[in-house]
């Protein structure tokens, strides 16, 4: 058996707890992190914790708990931002606007350097994720999947069954 290619752990941000993955390609140690909504400064310890280099920031969906530290980390380390979907373009409008009203201030908007769409494929290091376009919690919402890890990152899209 060979040595999964890709690794990742889960740090819950913000003050709704939301789910951040950091995901990284274990053989170039390039990692990305997956819906970075806040604790910037708590996400930048666990690059250093791992030996990773932030080489993207990928965004499942355009709410205030997902993506609100988006531009921050963005400044901090030039990573290259990938989704969502260009429909929720307005929600990532109305980040500041939702950061007063849920006590993140600093929370601010962005412009993805790469909108997704279905089908496409992302990469990290030497690895590859497939991109699903799946809408309804909001109309942008994707969905990262690797295939050989069964690695899924659902944002908040409820899954009927099971992928993978
Ligand atoms: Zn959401």
């Amino acid at each position: 058996m060979s040595p999964p290619a890709i690794r990742a752990v889960i740090a819950p941000v913000t003050p709704l707890q939301q789910n951040c993955t950091l995901v990284w390609c274990a053989k170039t140690m390039k990692a990305a992190i997956i819906d970075p909504g806040g604790e910037v400064p708590r996400l930048m310890g666990a690059l250093d914790q791992y030996g990773l280099t932030l080489e993207k920031i990928w965004i499942t969906h355009g709410h205030l708990d997902h993506a609100g530290a988006t531009a921050q980390l963005k400044a901090l380390t030039g990573a290259v931002i990938e989704g969502p979907h260009r429909d929720d373009a307005p929600l990532i409008a109305g980040i500041p606007e939702s950061g007063a009203r849920f006590g993140m201030p600093d929370a601010r908007s962005f412009e993805p350097d790469r909108w997704l769409d279905d089908g496409d494929r992302v990469t990290l290091g030497e690895t590859e994720f497939e991109v699903y376009h799946c809408p309804g919690h909001t109309p942008g919402h994707v969905v990262f999947f690797h295939r050989e890890a069964r690695f899924a990152q659902v944002g908040d899209v409820l899954f009927q069954g099971s992928i993978g």
